[in-house]
């Protein structure tokens, strides 16, 4: 049982670094259901949609979490179901940040300085992704706007680096 505190403790730890506190409310949350809706999560958390959605976003761009969505009854938009990827927690912390560090270095070879989003939901999309839902956001029919910015790269850049040392230390300690 303490093991299993202490990796909890770990990462929990290993989240607020990767996405902030809010990531961890967000987590920790996501951990008490098999799934739940992304409006259900803004209404238990009672925190601002957008911050709820960007965490989400967050989470999911390291692999802990996953989604899938439905559409909604009048048709036009669709509710988005969030829920830990389960698989992933049954593996070493090791294991969880080599995976994430793969996904943050393959994200990084194909990130772009331009994306587009939606000014309503903050949603992102890749150039491709925006010209297949015809500009407009697949979640609030809103029209996409263009965004021209590296910030995001040199986040990315920065995360790597440092997920390559805290690998290279803890392996050094093994
Ligand atoms: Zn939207």
């Amino acid at each position: 049982m303490a093991e299993k505190k202490d990796y909890l403790k770990e990462l929990l730890e290993f989240i607020k670094n990767a996405t902030g506190e809010d990531g961890v409310k967000v987590f920790k949350e996501l951990m008490r259901y098999e799934d739940i809706s992304e409006e259900q999560l803004v209404e238990v958390l009672g925190m601002k949609p957008n911050d709820v959605r960007r965490a989400l976003y967050k989470l999911e761009k390291y692999g802990l979490v996953k989604n899938y969505k439905i559409r909604s009854e009048d048709e036009n938009t669709y509710i988005y179901y969030w829920y830990i990827d389960r698989e992933m927690l049954n593996r070493n912390l090791l294991k969880i940040k080599k995976d994430v560090l793969s996904k943050l270095k393959r994200k990084l070879e194909t990130e772009e300085d331009e994306y587009f989003y939606c000014p309503t939901c903050g949603m992102q999309f890749t150039y491709e992704e925006a010209m297949a839902n015809e500009f407009t956001c697949p979640r609030c029919g809103e029209g996409l706007e263009l965004v021209e910015d590296n910030t995001k790269k040199r986040l990315l850049t920065k995360l790597v680096k440092r997920l390559e040392e805290e690998i290279k230390h803890e392996e050094s300690v093994l």
